[in-house]
C-alpha cells in the first residue's frame, strides 16, 4: 500500500509558484511520465532542506506521494544545478523560454523521453554557449520535429517543388516554405533570404557540436528569430483554439445528453 503511494522520478523544474502560506506549487518533466505538477510543502520557509533542491532548471531527483488531487513532493535531491542558468540575466532568459516552450508544447502526462533529453541538453549547452540565439533556434528546431510540427524546408508547401537557391517565402500557417511563384502576393508569407534558409536547414539536419561553430551576423540571427517566432506561435495559438474549441463541444454534448 505505501509503495503504491508513493513514487521516485528523475525531473527538469520547469515552473514554480507560490501556493498557500508557505508552499510552492512545482512544475517539473520527467523521462517517464511527462509533465507533471505537484506541491512543496514548507518550500518557501528559510529553513526548509527542500527548498534548495527545487530550483528553476535543475535535474533533480524526486520522491513524491500520490495525494488526493495533487503530488507532494516528499524529497528532492540535485543532480544537476545548471548554476550558470541562473547567475546570467541572459541566459536565465534563455532557459526560462526554452522551459516555456516544453511546458506549451507539451500535455499533462505526455511521456516524451527524446524532449526530456534535449532540454537536458540545452541547458548544458545554454550555460556555456557564446551564442545563445544559435542555441535557440537549434532548440526549437529539434523541439518542433519531436512534438510533430517539423517546419518543411526542401520542398514548397503548395506545389512540392524542390526550393531553390533564391529568395523565397516562409508561411506559417502552412508549415514551411512557400517557392517565389507560390510565395508572392500571399499576406501571411513573410520573404525568407538564402542565408537565412541555408542556417535553418544546417540546423535541422545536423547535430549541436555542428551548428555550435555557425557564426551569425546580427542582422540573420533577427531575420531567423522572427521566422521562427512566428511559426511558434502560430502552432501554440492555433492550439490554444483548438483546446478552447474541444471544450466548447464538450460542453454542449454535454447539454444534450443531459437536456
Ligand atoms: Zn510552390
Amino acid at each position: 500500500m505505501n509503495r503504491e503511494r508513493l513514487y521516485r522520478t528523475e525531473a527538469i523544474i520547469l515552473k514554480r509558484s507560490d501556493f498557500g502560506e508557505a508552499d510552492r506549487l512545482v512544475t517539473f518533466f520527467t523521462p517517464q511520465r511527462g509533465k507533471l505538477r505537484a506541491v512543496a510543502k514548507g518550500a518557501r520557509k528559510p529553513s526548509s532542506r527542500k527548498s534548495g533542491h527545487l530550483e528553476l532548471f535543475s535535474h533533480t531527483r524526486l520522491l513524491l506521494a500520490r495525494g488526493r488531487n495533487l503530488d507532494i513532493i516528499t524529497q528532492a535531491e540535485t543532480m544537476e544545478p545548471f548554476l550558470p542558468l541562473r547567475e546570467d540575466l541572459l541566459r536565465t532568459t534563455y532557459a526560462y523560454y526554452a522551459a516555456e516552450l516544453v511546458d506549451r508544447f507539451v500535455g499533462d502526462e505526455d511521456e516524451n523521453r527524446p524532449v526530456f533529453d534535449l532540454l537536458l541538453a540545452a541547458f548544458g549547452w545554454l550555460g556555456r554557449a557564446g551564442d545563445m540565439a544559435l542555441v535557440a533556434r537549434f532548440f526549437e528546431l529539434r523541439l518542433l520535429a519531436l512534438v510533430g510540427y517539423q517546419p518543411q524546408l526542401f520542398h514548397c508547401v503548395n506545389c512540392q517543388a524542390q526550393i531553390e537557391p533564391v529568395i523565397n517565402f516562409f508561411h506559417p500557417g502552412e508549415g514551411g516554405v512557400l517557392c517565389p511563384r507560390c510565395g508572392e502576393g500571399r499576406s501571411e508569407a513573410a520573404s525568407l533570404s538564402l542565408n537565412a534558409l541555408k542556417v535553418l536547414r544546417f540546423l535541422q539536419t545536423r547535430d549541436y557540436d555542428t551548428i555550435r561553430l555557425l557564426r551569425i551576423r546580427p542582422a540573420l540571427h533577427a531575420e531567423l528569430e522572427t521566422i521562427m517566432l512566428s511559426y511558434i506561435t502560430y502552432i501554440l495559438e492555433r492550439n490554444l483554439k483548438s483546446v478552447d474549441f474541444l471544450h466548447h463541444l464538450r460542453r454542449q454534448m454535454q447539454a444534450a445528453v443531459e437536456g
